[in-house]
């Protein structure tokens, strides 16, 4: 049986799916910017969740969407685009500043071995889906017009707020000529082209652009049965983008639009989200350019639980590296039969990894068990459809030919005592790819 904590219960509860094939959507990047080490958190959770299901034999239909019109500099509906801002910002069009971030977000993926979703949905590609959304949550009386778009009225929802636990909803706002909204809750589905904007498409309202919170419904409904089993995203989510997802979905099917919502806690810096706003961002390719393995990132995180805040300083992300290298070490130690598969300790990891994600037991297992010298390559590799380190690589990476007469020679030359050409050796071999170290039985390659 699988637990996981369910933010819209406030407990963990056992999972149970809706179809033989779950449902997984995660609130995917928007794409304006590289993805900071805060933002790729919550893909390598969502990652681990995937992953686990599939270990516990489900098949997942997983949805990532691109968030590529609509998100706003401030979540509520203020402020200006975030991807018209990026184009101001680099003198190119809106397009060419999502493709060029879509890129980046895709690769770093890849570095962090996040399996690609079964589908990327693009917001833009589905403006007429959340045209045809708005305009039924207009015919059930749910939407009203004021001089900059069109909003969803939350008073007309009883349970509003239900997310944050708290049932908030503002009290009526006094309306302007009709110029502000009528609560703070109140959120836009379409917002008019007031000022001058690159990406901008007709509607029965007028010419403008969807509002972030009804794309992501949009997508769900086109990619996914509603209700769909989880949807995932980080925890700023909770008290605005994620609950007006579920007024939506509230005011068209009388239900929460997904069965299981799970969030991720930030990654912080200095006891403060890392955020673009706070000026204290990371990128994942700053760590590839120190010389750092990405995966050490991706095990950074794994040592934590995802409902925990994780403190990211350089110091920690070295020791991560550390210990990553040192478990590949163990592993290309790891003889093929050294030991059966070990029933029991299939039986903890699975225990650990079923509950509500608990990466942090199931790492310290798998070194409890390299420790005691307890398990079988194979296992490892058994454990690593969870972590995602690349363990199976290791195992099967061989030295080539070319490195192993190096070696030789450099041995020969060591045996000698002719240092200087032993040194010089060494540099090439490094400058391979390979490090070096010497021991009581000569060269020895990582
Ligand atoms: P955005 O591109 O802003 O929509 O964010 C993409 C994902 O990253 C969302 O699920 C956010 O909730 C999540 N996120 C943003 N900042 C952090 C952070 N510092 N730590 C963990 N997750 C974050
Ligand atoms: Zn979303």
């Amino acid at each position: 049986m699988i637990k996981l904590y369910n933010t819209l219960k406030r407990k963990k509860e056992a999972f149970k799916p809706i179809k033989k094939t779950v449902g997984l959507y995660s609130c995917g990047p928007t794409v304006y910017w590289y993805a900071h080490l805060g933002n790729l958190r919550s893909y390598i959770f969502a990652d681990v969740l995937k992953r686990v299901l599939e270990y516990n034999k489900y098949k997942v239909n997983h949805i990532i969407n691109i968030t590529d019109v609509g998100h706003l500099t401030s979540d509520q509906d203020s402020g200006e685009d975030k991807m018209e801002l990026g184009a101001k910002r680099e003198n190119k069009t809106a397009q060419q500043i999502a493709q060029f971030y879509t890129k980046a977000f895709i690769s770093d993926i890849k570095a962090l071995n996040i399996q690609a979703p079964n589908k990327w949905t693009k917001a833009t590609d589905y403006i007429k889906e959340q045209i045809d959304l708005i305009k039924l949550l207009e015919k059930k009386g749910y939407t009203y017009q004021i001089s900059d778009g069109i909003y969803f009225d939350t008073s007309k929802i009883k349970e509003y707020g239900k997310l944050t636990g708290s049932l908030k909803r503002t009290h009526q706002a006094r309306i302007k000529k009709n110029k502000a909204k009528k609560r703070e809750t109140d959120f836009a589905l379409w917002k008019f082209s007031n000022t001058k904007r690159q990406m901008e498409w007709n509607s029965p309202w007028g010419k403008g652009f969807p509002g972030w919170h009804t794309e992501c419904v949009a997508m769900a409904i086109a990619t996914l049965k509603i209700p769909f089993d989880i949807h995932t995203g980080g925890i700023d989510h909770i008290p605005i983008h994620h609950t007006n997802e579920i007024a939506q979905s509230q005011a068209i099917y009388k239900n929460s639009l997904a069965n299981f919502w799970m969030h991720n806690e930030f990654l912080t810096a200095d006891n403060k989200k890392l955020s673009k706003s706070k000026g204290n961002i990371i990128i994942l390719n700053k760590i590839i350019k120190k010389g750092i393995n990405p995966l050490a990132y991706r095990y950074l995180t794994l040592t934590t639980h995802y409902r925990s805040k994780l403190s990211f300083s350089w110091q920690s992300l070295e020791s991560a590296q550390n210990a990553l290298n040192n478990l590949y070490e163990k592993v290309s130690e790891l003889k093929e039969s050294s030991i059966s598969n070990n029933p029991q300790s299939q039986k903890e990891f699975l225990k650990y990894i079923n509950n509500d994600l608990d990466t942090p037991k199931a790492l310290a297992l798998m070194w409890k068990l390299i420790k005691a010298k307890k398990i079988s390559s194979k296992e490892i590799i058994k454990f690593d459809r969870i972590f995602g380190l690349n363990l199976d690589k290791i195992k099967t990476s061989k030295i080539p030919v070319k490195i192993k007469d190096l070696i030789k020679q450099r041995d020969q030359y060591r045996e000698n005592k002719d240092w200087k050409q032993s040194d010089k050796i060494r540099s090439k071999i490094e400058s391979l790819g390979y490090t070096v170290e010497d021991s009581k039985d000569g060269t020895k390659i990582k």
